[in-house]
Parts: C-alpha cells; structure tokens; sequence
C-alpha cells in the first residue's frame, strides 16, 4: 500500500523492532523502568529542559501540559487551527476545566502577538485568569520562523504567562530550517514531540518542561491512565527514532516539494495556493472530482488518501519513495483518462 494519508502511518524498521526486542524493562509507575527512564533523560538533555515524561500519544502530551500549567478556571491563548484546540476532542475544557482562547491563524502559521497581547485578560474577577499561550510548530507543514518564537517568548515574559509548544512535527521544523533542536527548543517553559510520527515510532510521545511541571503532569497522566508498565519496549523505539531518523526527514520534504509540483498534472488538482515547506501537501481539487470514487479507485490500485481532508492533504514519511509518488501519478491520471 502507498499509503499517503499521514506520517503517523510509518512502520518500525527492523533496527527499531530488534531494540524493542531486546530493551531492558521495569514497571514504569513505579519508575523501575531503565530504557523509559534513559530516554525520559536522554530527551531532557537534548532539548534542554530538566526533566521529560514519556505518554502515550501526542493528545495526551499536550493535555498534560495545560492541565499542568493552568488551574481550573484559568485558560490558554491558541490559534484557530491549533491541534490542541480543534483536533483533542475538547480534552483541556472537558478533563482540565481550563478554557481555550483561540485567535485565527495568520497565513504563515503564526499567532498575530498583537492580537495575542489584546485578549490578554485583566486581573478581574469577570475572567477566566490567562495563564498560557500555545504554539504549534510544524502547523499544517509550515514554519514558525525563529524570531517569531523569541518575539512570543518576551511578550509571555513580559505578561507572566507560560510559553507552551505542541511540537508533534518539530523535528521536520528543525530540518526544514537546518538549525539545532534548541535553537527551537530554548523559547519554552514546555515541549510536545510526537515520536509516532515522521520519527518513526509505532507508539509515544514526550512532554518536556522543569522538575516542578513533569511532576505535576506525571499524577495527572496517571489520573487519566496513562501509566505504563513495561513500556520499555516503546520508549526503546523513541530512543532509536530521536537518535537515528531525524535527518533522513529531509527527504520526506524533497518528496512532498516533487509530490506538489507533480499533482498539477492532474486535471482539477492545484497546489499553487500553499507552498510546501516540510512534509504535508496541500492542493485544492475541483468541486465537480467526486473525491470519494476517486480516492476508492485510488484505494482498489494499492493507493491510500484521504478524500477532501482540508481541500486535500497528502504526506509524505519513510514508507514513501520518489517512485510511490510516480505511481500515483501514473494511477491518477489513468483515472481521468478513462
Ligand atoms: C498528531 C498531532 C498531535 C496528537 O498526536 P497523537 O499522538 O495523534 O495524539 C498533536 N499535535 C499536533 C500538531 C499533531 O500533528
């Protein structure tokens, strides 16, 4: 199958199954654990904070961080399009009693900090108590340019409040932008990766913040059940995602660049409105394509999309060569033709 529906459809390589095999494990919720416990140390060093917890998924990861950094009653400023305000099932509102703050999403991915400072709420009993501001990076494939961090990290400074990243694809930020984890890094009070995604794990994520927040997030992860056993096993699998498979992400970009100049020979499908930064494509496909009988006799022919995701989004991730991208092609324009 050519599977282009997300990067969280990656397969463990065999060095990744061979390290799961043979991963020393405990039980974790008693912290006995010696391969989740190096990597919760090794993930810490490397981007700089003092302390990281390893959770099941990247939903979890971010609702452990604004239920961490916020009370009950207080909220968090997002974007519009933020994973963790549209795409977690209303998790901080429903579980944290913590309110979102969103603000529509520039073009280029952004939070307009002017608009970020407006909503800003007064020490006034009439409101809920602005306690964080949240970032995404990648966000829908693009970009936070680096001095747009440092310009939110003084402004969360200058109001108190704490500088949270879901940082699901900001490895794919890191290479796109050729920089050191931390020049991203360094901004924030906390941190989400996604380790299941273009990384390659089959399960996991981390949360990263100081000794005081992991704490406080590890009591609620195990109030919502997220306490693992020997979860050895996958944490062995994110070692070897963070330590072998960030640079080949390069090539998941030169492929989504060759995917999006390459759909424009199908009739009906343009991707000139975005512009492709990283690993996500998307294109705008003509009303009158029936999306659905499309993407099933994509689907007949061995390849998998999701019809009319956002206009159309494609992406690209180790299990998709230049040739799979050729193939498609070479499907889709049959299809027109016949
Ligand atoms: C995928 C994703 C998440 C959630 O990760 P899951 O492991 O699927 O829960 C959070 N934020 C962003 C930006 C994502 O892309």
């Amino acid at each position: 199958m050519i599977d282009l529906r997300s990067d969280t459809v990656t397969q463990p390589c065999k060095d990744m199954r061979r390290l799961m095999s043979n991963a020393m494990v405990g039980d974790d919720v008693y912290g006995d654990d010696p391969t989740v416990n190096e990597l919760e140390r090794y993930s810490a060093t490397t981007h700089g904070f003092d302390a990281s917890l390893f959770v099941t998924s990247g939903t979890q990861a971010n609702l452990l961080a604004i239920m961490a950094h916020c009370e009950r009653g207080e909220e968090y400023i997002c974007g519009q399009s933020a994973h963790n305000y549209r795409y977690e099932a209303g998790g901080a509102a429903v579980l944290g009693s913590v309110q979102p703050q969103p603000i529509e999403n520039e073009a280029d991915g952004s939070i307009c900090l002017d608009k970020v400072r407006s909503v800003i709420k007064p020490n006034d009993f009439h409101f809920a108590k602005t306690k964080m501001l949240s970032l995404e990076n990648t966000i829908g494939g693009k970009v936070l340019a680096l001095d747009y961090l440092s310009s939110a990290r003084a402004l969360t400074k200058k109001y108190g409040l704490k500088l949270h990243l879901d940082g699901a694809r900001v490895y794919n930020a890191k290479v796109a932008l050729n920089v050191d984890i931390q020049d991203i890094s360094k901004h924030f009070d906390s941190m989400t990766i996604c380790l299941s995604k273009g990384l390659g794990a089959p399960v996991g994520s981390l949360l990263l913040g100081d000794v005081e927040l992991i704490d406080k997030a590890r009591r609620i992860r195990k109030m919502l059940g997220g306490g693992m056993r020997q979860a050895g096993i996958l944490a062995a699998a994110g070692l070897y995602a963070l330590k072998n498979n960030v640079e080949r992400l390069a090539e998941d970009h030169d492929n989504a660049a060759y995917l999006a100049q390459r759909v424009n020979e199908l009739p009906g499908f343009d991707s000139s409105a975005y512009q492709v930064q990283t690993n996500l494509v998307f294109l705008d496909v003509n009303q009158e394509i029936d999306m659905m009988q499309f993407s099933k006799a994509m689907f007949d022919q061995g390849i998998n999309i999701t019809p009319g995701y956002q206009g159309m989004r494609l992406v690209t991730h180790s299990g998709i060569k230049r040739a799979d991208i050729d193939t498609f092609i070479d499907k889709a324009k049959q299809y027109f033709r016949d």
